[in-house]
């Protein structure tokens, strides 16, 4: 086993490792709403709320198939845009309720805009409140306000003039959260981020080494002890070329992407092996060939801190 090897004395506190990485998730898609939730969306830009009929229930907004029985629908209706508020809760973005339109049997949640939470109630009628720039989304409705009048409303048949569905609708979720490392993954990260070295630990029982570190051995299940110091040198189990283009990629395909097993350690560890050409890849990057990290100009505190592996001639 190669590095220097420490006792358990040496275990993580608090006050020296990395206790989490700032990340980020990022999922752009595109919805297809399908026939009945397009016509819906495509109407809200005239100020029209559309729902289905499913037996003897109408939900809005208006579903191909009922939410609730799997009933396909038989047929849309027009209702009043007022209905009575069900339920309400208050984030730091602003008020959600669940709003019963008239002559409907499914409550539908949106924003409520203009209230104040203190005297706000349940059973509270509200109207709906229009964007002034429909762009073919839920939020062409903006949300919904304190009615003026108490008026309630059936549902009617639908206009004859009904807009086509709209087929797609572009969406981006973006989830920013904190990685919290804990005191095995805080350790390894420190090490990357300001000593660039590598840092597993040892099992107990059966002595393998595994990195990233971990309290427990995943193999025998006994509780692992020293620390190993891992030079960032290692060899290809096996190696796969990537074609395909997706979200998330740090290299433009074709590239290639390994695992590979560090010197001394028990454990594979996936990562990418760079400035070589795909084509000389296929006899290159074979198992049993040699590889070096080459550490990137970023100090992130997590393995994108290797920029890539590179074939060691
Ligand atoms: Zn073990």
């Amino acid at each position: 086993m190669k590095g220097e090897t420490m006792t358990t004395t040496d275990a993580p506190t608090a006050s020296d490792e990395m206790e989490s990485l700032a990340a980020q998730l990022r999922m752009p898609y595109t919805l297809t709403p399908g026939w009945a939730t397009g016509i819906f969306l495509a109407e809200l830009g005239r100020h029209r709320l559309i729902g289905s009929r499913h037996g003897d229930t109408i939900s809005v907004p208006a579903q191909d198939f009922s939410g609730t029985s799997g009933e396909p629908t038989e047929g849309l209706v027009e209702v009043a845009p007022v209905g009575a508020l069900q339920g309400f809760t208050t984030t730091a973005d602003g008020t959600l309720g669940l709003v019963l339109i008239d002559g409907t049997d499914i409550p539908m949640i949106h924003r409520l805009l203009d209230f104040d939470s203190e005297t706000l109630q349940i059973g509270a009628r509200v109207e709906a409140v229009w964007s002034d720039k429909p762009v073919g989304s839920m939020l062409d409705l903006a949300g919904f306000a304190l009615a003026s009048s108490s008026e309630s409303f059936s549902p009617r048949a639908v206009p004859g003039d009904l807009l086509p569905p709209v087929l797609q609708v572009d969406y981006s979720m973006t989830l920013d959260y904190q990685h919290a490392y804990g005191p095995y993954y805080g350790t390894l990260f420190n090490a990357v981020k300001y000593d660039r070295r590598l840092r597993g630990v040892t099992c107990t029982k059966c002595a393998r080494v595994l990195l990233p570190p971990r309290a427990m051995c995943d193999v025998c299940f006994a509780p692992t002890s020293q620390w190993v110091d891992i030079d960032a040198v290692g060899t290809v189990q096996a190696s796969s070329i990537v074609h395909i283009e997706f979200i998330g990629q740090r290299m433009k395909p074709p590239y290639v992407y390994s695992e590979i097993v560090l010197d001394g350690t028990s454990t594979r560890l996936i990562h990418m092996i760079g400035d070589v050409d795909a084509e000389d890849a296929k006899t290159a990057a074979t198992p049993g060939a040699r590889v070096r990290a080459v550490w990137s100009d970023r100090r992130t505190g997590s393995l994108t801190d290797i920029d890539y592996f590179k074939l060691i001639p």
